[in-house]
């Protein structure tokens, strides 16, 4: 079924029309008429799957025109990256109606967001505690609010957020529409879901659970002073695109990134410490291939839709199984092609396991070729950014970097009073014995990846004021 047919009007079907969609996702299909309709809604899907048009778009359309006064529609988002780009989708898709938008989240100056809600704003896209700033200072009110959505709830929890969520929906009118999209419903969302929803539809499409098929993935499992070596080999020996390396800790990034710069590579950071500035630099130069490798934390890194990226590597393995699946989705979006590594140490059987468990399929466990695995794992000054025994990163497979290195700043002094995050373990093991070799054929046999697809696409009457 087309868009024409899902009962949007025609000034969205022809904003959907430029942003050159097609046809309808399944998420799409299925939450457009819920919400057109103005019923309470869970979807519960996998990123990727098309999920912010899914409320965008009916969302819009039920808003009609621009009305100078508070905001009638409330987003609340996890990050300020995810704020940001689904406030994007809202000017992409409704760039030929007159309905504003304004996100609100920490990281930069007041100002600019307090004159905007000033101004007078429809939709206002929003993290948690900047909002409850304009609040309790009375810029905003909130009392407007037709329509509640709450974004990727599941992560709006586990990041502490429970207590500023509901105070938000208590000081929304009772009478309301309210979405909830969230990649898994536990028990706590359910309760938190039986306390802002009347009579909630269910959708749920591409269960978390899922790894995309579109995305091969491995465990390459390697003694624990080795890990960084691995992760230098990997990109080396993979015909990569662009790259999101993913860490667990943002300390962590921050190493991983300085040495990566080390070995030649251009390299992005991005993180909940860094700055709104140095968070916007880095995606965008990310997105435009200034940098061809990011290394980030899972929250940084959430749902963030960047086309093209064609290999994930996780240098830790992720504390929770939802969070492979995450991390694993920010490659093969959009029917493209994409590899996930996974890089693991002898002392992590269980993690494997509960992976496994989860998105209930074998994972294999791949040893890279050529890599050295029984090689002394590097004393900490090897880790220093002084030359690494790998030498420097040669100018076959990925083309040399795309010039520009990473801005994380950090100089050697600040990587030798850091060095201990690098040290190698004293548990040391070999890998275990009968895995399997190669990897289908090596990396020189990766299918042809996508081309970078970033519209830039006029906003329309969608303006900044
Ligand atoms: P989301 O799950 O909302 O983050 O969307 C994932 C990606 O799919 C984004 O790049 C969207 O622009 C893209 N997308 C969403 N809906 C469609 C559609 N109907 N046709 C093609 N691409 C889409």
């Amino acid at each position: 079924m087309p868009f024409s047919k899902l009962g949007l009007p025609p000034a969205l079907v022809n904003g959907v029309k430029a942003m050159g969609y097609t046809d309808p996702t399944p998420i799409q299909l299925r939450a457009i008429p819920v919400v057109l309709g103005g019923g309470d809604l869970i979807g519960s899907a996998q990123t990727g799957t098309g999920k912010t048009a899914a409320f965008a778009l009916p969302t819009l359309a039920r808003l009609g025109k621009h009305e100078p006064r508070g905001p009638r529609v409330l987003i609340l988002e996890p990050t300020r990256e995810l704020a940001a780009q689904v406030e994007t989708a809202f000017r992409d898709f409704g760039r030929f109606t007159d309905l504003r938008a304004t996100v609100v989240h920490g990281g930069v100056g007041y100002g600019r967001q307090r004159s905007e809600l000033q101004a007078g704003t429809d939709v206002v896209i929003a993290t948690p505690g900047r909002l409850m700033d304009f609040i309790n200072e009375r810029t905003l009110s909130l009392a407007g609010v037709k329509i509640l959505i709450l974004d990727e709830v599941d992560r709006m929890l586990d990041m502490g957020f429970v207590k500023d969520v509901k105070k938000i929906i208590a000081m929304c009118p009772k009478e309301r529409q309210t979405l909830f999209f969230s990649a898994t419903v536990p028990p706590e969302i359910e309760e938190v879901a039986r306390f802002a929803l009347r009579n909630p539809a269910r959708i749920e499409i591409g269960v978390a659970r899922t790894v995309n098929q579109s995305v091969t993935h491995a465990f390459y499992p390697v003694p624990q002073g080795l890990k960084f070596d691995l992760l230098v080999a990997l990109l080396e020996k993979t015909d990569f695109q662009s790259c999101i390396v993913f860490s667990r800790t943002k300390h962590g990034a921050d190493k991983i990134a300085r040495k990566l710069k080390a070995a030649n590579h251009s390299v992005a950071v991005l993180h909940a410490n860094r700055s709104q500035n140095q968070r916007v630099e880095a995606l965008a130069g990310f997105k435009s291939g200034k940098y061809e490798v990011m290394v980030a934390t899972d929250i940084a890194a959430r749902g963030i839709d960047v086309a093209g990226v064609s290999h994930v590597i996780n240098y830790d393995i992720p504390a929770n199984p939802e969070d492979y699946v995450h991390r694993i989705g920010r490659t093969g979006r959009a029917a493209a092609v994409g590899d996930a590594f996974t890089i693991t140490t002898p002392d992590q059987a269980g993690e494997i396991r509960d992976i496994e468990r989860f998105i209930g399929q074998k994972v294999p466990q791949l040893k890279l070729e050529g890599f050295n695995y029984s090689a002394q794992p590097k004393p900490a000054m090897g880790f220093q950014g002084a030359a690494p025994a790998h030498g420097q990163r040669p100018a076959h497979g990925h083309g040399g970097g795309r010039g520009g290195q990473g801005g994380h700043g950090g100089g050697r002094g600040q990587q030798q009073r850091e060095q201990r995050y690098f040290q190698p373990s004293s548990q040391t093991q070999a890998p275990r014995p009968g895995q399997p070799q190669g990897h289908g054929g090596g990396h020189s046999q990766q299918a042809e990846h996508p081309q970078r697809k970033f519209g830039n696409l006029s906003r329309g009457r969608w303006q900044r004021r």
